[in-house]
């Protein structure tokens, strides 16, 4: 109550001004207090009362200090105040931390004024805005900027902020090295003045993508730098409203490096580096798509390494890696830029050939391709020689599609395997029926020796000088109920590439040993005559052998000198690191060596005088030759020289006239065997055949 009075006698006493309380009282979200000298308060709106907690009626009289003033404010508002009144020294209006009923503080902005009234008393009236909301959202403003910040700071990215003809106002970097360009030369600048035209116009584009379809767009761009190529990829987001977009590029230099080595992988050969089979195909559609559209031909070529398995084999896999290395850089040499090469696997590798006019041209590079591997290769010290077979089908005419080409390439191939190697076929239509043919002898000798389909012819060999019978050479016979009789020319490449030879070339062996004891008992006069047995490379490579040869003559009964192996170069060209030993051993048991086919393929001297050889067989294309001209004739006269001053016994094959064999005796050939005096025949009629001749 007393307090009450109090207030009424001041309000009385001091407030003057009431039609400003009048709009006070109407304003509630300010506070306005009107303070007499002492500071007490003389007018106290609704807004004071929401802004402190304080009712008009609890806060009438009360000191302004001891009111809404935290204490260590205190002392200088008095101070100022009494400043005020004394020295009219204003109170600046100023943000204030001020305190509520409950203690708590609150942020207000406090502007001041001072009235004199009509009793020339000074009343000090503060106006305060609660500065709370603003506070909380400067706050969050600021928050949400260092937010920003320190995500800009941890995100590698480089952040700009375009305008939508591609001026750049502003960038972020949380690096400033990954900028590569200072921000000056890029702020305020359009993309055309910064980036390279072709990339300025992707972001243009991209850009104007994103202000249509108002989403987010991203792409890829590679720069080429200082370091290197950098590859980047940019997403754009348009602004909305403020006609901007934001772009966030990234340095996706490493995850191209990845991406682009797991393509490799997928698209490359390891070893070689060459396209694989896939990428090969691949470009081998296109090249096809490509020349149906332009009209021009092309080539698929197969090519495989000939006796790469021998090397691998004999040599080990390092060296038929280095090897595989050697050629496939030889072959991308030859081809350069006139097709592409592809490693299909092992040995194999394929070469295509676009925009070939005929296939003449396509001869002309798969010729130098022949050449250029008819030079050895070093590798690790060695000499090797690899030669190649080619395969080659041709587009239009020999397919249509890859896969049509590459079986028909495939074909061609294995035709020129069958060429004797080192040499190219064209694909042909019936070619398609040599494979079969193959096929089917492959599928029929399978199981041919249990069928017991196989027999052994003999021919005779004779003494040039009296015609006595010497000896024979054995030479297998297949007769097949389903493919009739197979030529041994026909069949025995086949057997030796299905290893089918090794049990073959036992079969022989002891045929032939067992046929010799019976033939030698039924010779009245102690003739020893001799058996040749042709040993195919493959069957060297049989662990067996030496001991199966030993144990063969033991079982027939039959001396190691009437056995004589034939064994052509193709042998010692195996690259088989035991033949040297397995033939030492051969001879040591004192079996006969006879070079057969001497003349064909790389005849050289020296491998008579580096294997323990006794015999040399010269081939029949050379007795052929002796009558027609002078040439073979004297080189056959050389042989026979030689061989006699190297201590071996001459053989002549393929004898088929009188001349041949008067010509065989002025040059002193040894043995000789031809269809002049018997073709090979079976064991009965050879018996009866040597009876007859003995007898005469
Ligand atoms: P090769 O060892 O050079 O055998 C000689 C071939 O010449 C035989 O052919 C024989 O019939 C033929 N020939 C003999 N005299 C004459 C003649 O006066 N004129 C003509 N034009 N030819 C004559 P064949 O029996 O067809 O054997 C062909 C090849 O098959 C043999 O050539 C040999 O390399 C291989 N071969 C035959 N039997 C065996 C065998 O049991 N094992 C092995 N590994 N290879 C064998
Ligand atoms: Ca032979
Ligand atoms: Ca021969």
């Amino acid at each position: 109550m007393k307090i009450d009075k109090v207030v009424n006698a001041l309000t009385h006493q001091f407030v003057t001004n009431d039609p400003l309380h009048q709009l006070f009282d109407a304003v509630n979200a300010i506070s306005v207090q009107g303070y007499d000298e002492q500071r007490r308060v003389i007018y106290w709106n609704k807004g004071s009362e929401y802004l402190y907690g304080y009712s008009a009626q609890e806060a009438s009289g009360q000191k302004l200090e001891d009111l809404i003033i935290p204490p260590p404010m205190q002392d200088a508002v008095v101070s100022a105040h009494t400043n005020w009144l004394n020295n009219d020294e204003e109170i600046p209006a100023a943000e204030l931390i001020l305190q509520r009923k409950n203690g708590a503080q609150v942020c207000v902005f406090s502007s001041h004024v001072m009235f004199i009234n009509q009793y020339n008393i000074k009343q000090m009236y503060c106006i305060d805005i609660d500065l709370t909301d603003v506070k909380k959202a400067q706050g969050q403003a600021v928050f949400k900027e260092k937010m920003l910040e320190t995500i800009f700071e941890a995100i590698p990215d480089l952040f700009f902020l375009m305008q939508e003809d591609g001026t750049i106002v502003d960038y972020h970097a949380s690096n400033e090295n990954n900028l590569y360009v200072n921000p000056d030369e890029f702020i305020g600048k359009r993309m055309f003045a910064v980036l390279p035209d072709e990339i300025a116009i992707k972001f243009q584009v991209n850009i104007a993508l994103a202000l249509k379809q108002k989403v987010m767009v991203s792409f890829e761009y590679e720069l080429k730098l200082p370091k290197g190529t950098v590859y980047f990829e940019a997403r754009i987001n348009h602004v909305p409203q403020y006609e901007q977009v934001m772009v966030i590029v990234r340095d996706i230099t490493e995850q191209h490096k990845s991406d682009e080595l797991i393509r490799h992988q997928a698209y490359f050969d390891s070893l070689t580096s060459l396209p694989n089979r896939f990428l090969a195909l691949d470009k081998l559609s296109e090249i096809l798509k490509s020349a149906n559209e332009h009209k021009v031909n092309a080539a698929v070529c197969f090519l495989d390494l000939d006796d790469f398995k021998k090397i691998n084999d004999s040599l080990g896999h390092e060296v038929g890696d280095k090897l595989l290395i050697e050629a496939a850089a030889r072959l991308q040499g030859t081809i350069s830029d006139s097709g592409m090469v592809g490693r299909l696997g092992g040995d194999e590798f394929i070469v295509l050939l676009p925009n070939l006019t005929c296939a003449k041209s396509a001869l002309a590079i798969i010729d130098k391709l022949l050449k250029n591997f008819r030079e050895p290769f070093k590798i690790e010290g060695r000499e090797l020689m690899v030669t190649l077979s080619a395969g080659i089908a041709m587009y239009p005419e020999n397919g249509s599609s890859a896969s049509d080409l590459l079986r028909n390439a495939d074909t061609a191939m294995y035709q020129a395997k069958a060429f004797g190697r080192n040499t190219y076929s064209f694909f042909a239509k019936q070619m398609n029926v040599v494979i079969q043919r193959r096929l089917a002898i492959e599928e029929q000798m399978s199981s041919a020796l249990e069928r017991n389909e196989f027999e052994l012819f003999y021919q005779p060999q004779f003494d040039v000088k009296n015609k006595h019978i010497i000896g024979a050479e054995a030479l297998l016979r297949w007769h097949n109920p389903v493919l009739g009789n197979v030529t041994p020319d026909e069949f025995i490449p086949i057997a030796e590439n299905t290893g089918l030879i090794v049990p073959i070339g036992k079969f022989v062996i002891s045929q032939a040993l067992h046929f010799l004891n019976e033939w030698q008992g039924s010779c009245k006069h102690e003739q020893k005559y001799t058996m040749a047995v042709n040993l195919s490379p493959r069957q060297f490579r049989d662990e067996e052998l030496l001991r199966f040869i030993q144990n063969s003559l033991i079982d027939a009964d039959v001396n190691p000198e009437s056995l004589e192996f034939e064994i052509t170069e193709g042998v010692l060209m195996s690259c088989h690191t035991n033949v040297v030993d397995i033939l030492t051993e051969i001879t040591a048991l004192g079996i006969n060596l006879s070079l057969d086919d001497f003349g064909t393929g790389y005849s050289s001297l020296s491998y008579l005088r580096e294997y323990p050889f006794n015999v040399l067989k010269i081939d029949r294309s050379f007795i052929d030759g002796i009558v027609l001209n002078k040439e073979d004739f004297n080189l056959v006269r050389a042989i026979i020289a030689m061989s006699h001053s190297l201590g071996l016994t001459v053989v002549a094959e393929g004898v088929e006239t009188k001349e041949q064999h008067t010509l065989l005796k002025q040059l002193g050939c040894d043995f000789m065997q031809g269809f002049y005096f018997s073709k090979p025949i079976p064991a009965k009629q050879f018996l009866d055949f040597s009876m007859n001749f003995d007898k005469k």
